[in-house]
């Protein structure tokens, strides 16, 4: 069976996921598409797939009986409505981070999915299909390393562009570290505090960089990651899981060692696509073939809501100075991974 999609938001994310689920992965085929823009979305089509059908609207495009399931790259602040729109027509739906904008409203999400009865719903955190993040997480859960004890972490981007402002580097890059993290020690946050140190002279006036977040699990384990969104050398994620036994580093992305110029080297990426390419695809591929096997076996809302909790907590503590505790409660039975229910 071919899964029909259909993709709203025919922006940059949402061209390249178009391009994955029509011509490059197995066992789906995008029928709809759908932008506030348009003719962008007529474009769009015309070029990536011509037999899809252009939608006036997102709710049209959700309901419309070809279409068997939902793939959200729009706006951000439009990502609640279209996920609560799937959920109320009963169809599967995988959602770009962040699942929604505010915490609230991703807590709208989880109580939606929970009344419906039926997990629907993905996030797009695409680290945990990783192939670097899955060898670290296979040290960690065969025991080799012993239990974790802390997790040093970078997150490092070249630059990044006039609208990435504020606290982005919480609210927008942040969130990969939060949700990776989480899924590779199988923990949870109780604790986040937001150290600032000097800016660096390569950013601007009104952004603040780089941030160290230190979060607090409840199993003990303390993290620490540096968000670095204006680091000359590249785009370069790090992380170290410092065990009882062993220490795991997060492989380096594979490039070739060079003896040249008196020197010994390894290219660094630039790009942070490039860093995760690979990663879209096998996300993609499992989403097609859960999705078929009904059931959701990706990040859940519940995850999107945690990370939108654990973000506004650092927000909080960035500009409080203080430790600020993360109190979310209990993941509902609903979202406990042996408890995975049928999507159709
Ligand atoms: P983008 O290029 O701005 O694309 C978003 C598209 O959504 C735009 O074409 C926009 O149209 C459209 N849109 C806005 N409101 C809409 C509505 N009500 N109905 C339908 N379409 C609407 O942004 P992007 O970079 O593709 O990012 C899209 C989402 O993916 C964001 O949530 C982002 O955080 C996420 N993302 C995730 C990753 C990842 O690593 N997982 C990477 C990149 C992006 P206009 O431009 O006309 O407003």
């Amino acid at each position: 069976m071919t899964l029909k999609i259909g993709v709203i938001g025919t922006g940059a994310i949402g061209q390249e996921h178009i391009q994955r689920l029509h011509n490059k992965l197995v066992g789906s085929t995008v029928v709809a598409v759908n932008d506030i823009n348009k003719s962008q979305a007529e474009e769009v089509a015309q070029r990536l797939t011509p037999a899809a059908k252009v939608f006036e609207n997102g709710h049209d495009l959700i309901t419309d009986p070809n279409v068997d399931a939902i793939v959200v790259t729009s706006w951000g602040p439009t990502h609640e409505e279209f996920v609560l729109s799937s959920i109320a027509a009963g169809k599967p739906v995988f959602c770009e981070k962040p699942l929604a904008t505010t915490a609230e409203a991703c807590l709208n999400i989880v109580n939606a999915e929970i009344a419906s009865g039926r997990q629907l719903v993905q996030v797009g955190f695409m680290r945990r299909y990783d192939k670097s993040y899955r060898l670290l997480k296979e040290q960690i859960t065969n025991g080799n390393l012993g239990q974790p004890m802390m997790v040093h972490c970078a997150h490092r981007n070249p630059s990044v562009p006039e609208v990435y402002a504020g606290d982005m580097a919480i609210t927008d890059s942040f969130p990969h570290e939060i949700d990776v993290l989480r899924w590779l020690l199988d923990d949870d946050y109780v604790s986040a505090q937001v150290i600032m140190p000097r800016k660096t002279k390569h950013t601007r006036k009104d952004l603040d960089d780089p941030h160290m977040i230190l979060l607090e699990t409840k199993k003990g384990i303390r993290i620490d990651v540096e968000v670095f969104v204006n680091c000359p050398y590249g785009y370069d994620i790090q992380c170290q899981v410092v065990g009882e036994d062993g220490i795991g580093y997060l492989p380096e992305p594979m490039s070739v060692l060079l003896r040249k110029d008196a020197k010994l080297s390894h290219e660094i990426l630039q790009d942070w696509k490039l860093r995760f390419i690979d990663s879209y695809d096998v996300e993609l591929q499992e989403w097609i073939e859960s999705v078929k096997a009904g059931v959701v076996r990706g990040p859940t809302a519940w995850d999107g809501y945690f990370a939108s909790v654990t973000a506004d907590a650092c927000v909080e503590a960035k500009h409080s100075g203080k430790i600020v505790p993360i109190q979310i409660g209990e993941r509902p039975s609903f979202y406990a991974p042996t408890a995975l229910k049928p999507a159709a």
